[in-house]
């Protein structure tokens, strides 16, 4: 409490989010235990709710269900708790290593750096993309969840079934759901040169967001270069361009979007990026940073293939690593995340798992295992180890990969899966629609695409991904031939 007061009295002000000093201050806060809590729709320095945060180092708070994690599976899985199966007050507590309760992550590189006025929590608390209101603090207040929020565990012990967090607080739980996400890759831990000066960015938690829009701010007219050419790379780019910043882009692929786009589908939005100023160095990576006279702030971005950069601030977007050290010994791990079997169940019988932190069998795809770093996944998955977890629901989890993204005026999604020998036929020239389908060895759809489509036509496409046709090769082509999607689509 006093350390609450204090907290406040030095920020100057009792709202928290408004400013990047209060976010400073919820920092200290954070350092020193304490925290923040939600009164009259605005995040302010307390009273400290009691049953959350007067705990000794040595008492144990005991819950039915935990929560482990803050992000979009842990508030889609505290509302599944709460409004499909009626669970009690306090039985139920999500816990949080961030400062704020569970949020829409990717409106951090859309609406939060790009929409004038750009969006501010609490507008896009978990499940407002889902068509509901947003969970707010006084959501979790009112419905008795205790949402432990900058409170990071440090420790799981799954035999006795206890949580400690830095502060030494205790947590036992009967069921835990772990939905610890992921966190962006660093370049520092990859051992280069240069990567801790100042000017080198990150997106991946709000307080981040923040930092990114002050500094796009503060380079209006100015260069910036963005590391790496995924959806991070690119929507980081187009805010920064929305923004009024100058961007070179650098990666090592051959175009952007790698991993989904083929160099047709990419070719269009390259276009469009380079129509709008951005200048891409393909084929290479970032060697190392470095500063002038000294002054710790980034300037020179030498690159493997010997050209020097100049640029006034750096975005990295290299990819994201998920966070399963804590379990890393305790439960079976698989390409990199935490193993679960077809009802997200961990290899402990208590302990299951949502979102990118869990490597799951893909149904559709004959159980194939796989990590999926979006959205869609992390809202499902967690709502159906929920279901399971209560012990509502015995089916295995069936999810259909969904990708999407969003930048300046343009929206594409993709249904399915892209095997790596399939057929991809492409029709139209993006003014603005373009439809892509992938066609696997066996002669079925197996994938879907469209770049500013009707909800019509999205229905359809996501249809056809999950069903599977097989495709009229011959038709197919000649629909695309004459570039006119609307044709294509009809023809599918
Ligand atoms: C900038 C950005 C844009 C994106 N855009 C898109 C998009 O357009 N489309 C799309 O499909 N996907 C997008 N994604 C991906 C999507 O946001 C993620 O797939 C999704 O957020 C994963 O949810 P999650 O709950 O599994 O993990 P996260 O949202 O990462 O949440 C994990 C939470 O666990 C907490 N935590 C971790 N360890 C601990 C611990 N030991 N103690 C306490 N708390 C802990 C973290 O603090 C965090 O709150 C984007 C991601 C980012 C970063």
């Amino acid at each position: 409490m006093q350390c609450l007061a204090r907290c406040a009295a030095r920020s100057g002000t009792s709202t928290f989010v408004d400013t990047l000093s209060a976010l400073r201050t919820r920092q200290n806060c954070r350092e020193r235990n304490c925290s923040l809590s939600w009164r009259a729709g605005r995040y302010r320095s307390g009273p400290i709710r009691k049953h959350n945060w007067s705990m000794s180092t040595t008492s144990v708070k005991a819950y039915e269900y935990i929560v482990l994690g803050g992000g979009n599976a842990a508030g889609y899985a505290a509302r599944q708790l709460v409004e499909k199966h009626a669970i009690a007050a306090h039985k139920l507590a999500v816990i949080s290593a961030e400062s704020v309760a569970p949020y829409e992550r990717p409106a951090l590189s859309k609406g939060y750096l790009t929409a004038n006025p750009p969006a501010r929590l609490p507008g896009f608390h978990t499940c407002v993309a889902a068509g509901g209101a947003p969970q707010t603090p006084d959501w979790y207040a009112k419905h008795g969840v205790d949402l432990l929020l900058s409170t990071e565990i440090v420790k799981a012990d799954l035999a006795s079934k206890r949580l400690t967090a830095k502060d030494g607080s205790q947590y036992a739980y009967g069921k835990l759901l772990l939905a610890t996400g992921a966190d962006a890759l660093h370049l520092n831990e990859l051992g280069m040169a240069g990567a801790e000066l100042d000017g080198i960015y990150y997106l991946r938690e709000i307080a981040e967001a923040e930092k990114l829009y002050e500094a796009m701010k503060a380079n209006v007219n100015k260069h910036a270069v963005v590391v790496g050419g995924g959806y991070i790379g690119l929507e980081c780019t187009a805010a920064l361009v929305a923004n009024g910043v100058r961007v070179t882009m650098v990666f090592p692929e051959p175009h952007v979007m790698a991993r989904l786009f083929t160099p047709q589908i990419a070719a269009h939005y390259e276009r469009i990026y380079a129509e709008k100023g951005v200048s891409f160095i393909k084929g290479t990576v970032v060697d190392s940073f470095a500063d002038e006279h000294g002054s710790g702030r980034v300037r020179f971005i030498r690159l493997k293939s010997g050209a020097v950069l100049e640029a006034d601030m750096v975005v990295v977007g290299i990819g994201a690593k998920p966070r399963t050290a804590l379990f890393d010994k305790a439960l079976a791990m698989e390409a990199r995340g935490i193993k679960v079997d077809e009802h997200l169940r961990t290899s402990n019988p208590d302990v299951f798992g949502a979102g990118d932190v869990i490597t799951f069998p893909l149904k559709m795809y004959g159980n194939r295992m796989t990590r999926v770093e979006h959205v869609g996944h992390a809202r499902q998955s967690a709502m159906h180890a929920v279901d399971v977890m209560v012990g509502a629901s015995t089916e295995p989890y069936d999810y259909l990969p969904f990708f999407y993204s969003k930048v300046f005026n343009l929206s594409w999604k993709f249904w399915g899966d892209t095997p790596p020998n399939a057929k991809t036929i492409v029709a139209g020239e993006m003014n603005p629609k373009l439809v892509a389908v992938w066609i696997d060895d066996s002669g079925h759809i197996v994938g879907t695409f469209i770049e500013s489509g009707t909800e019509q036509e999205e229905a359809k496409l996501k249809e056809l991904a999950r069903t599977r046709p097989p495709a009229d090769m011959e038709r197919l082509e000649q629909a695309a031939a004459a570039k006119d999607p609307d044709g294509f689509l009809k023809a599918l």
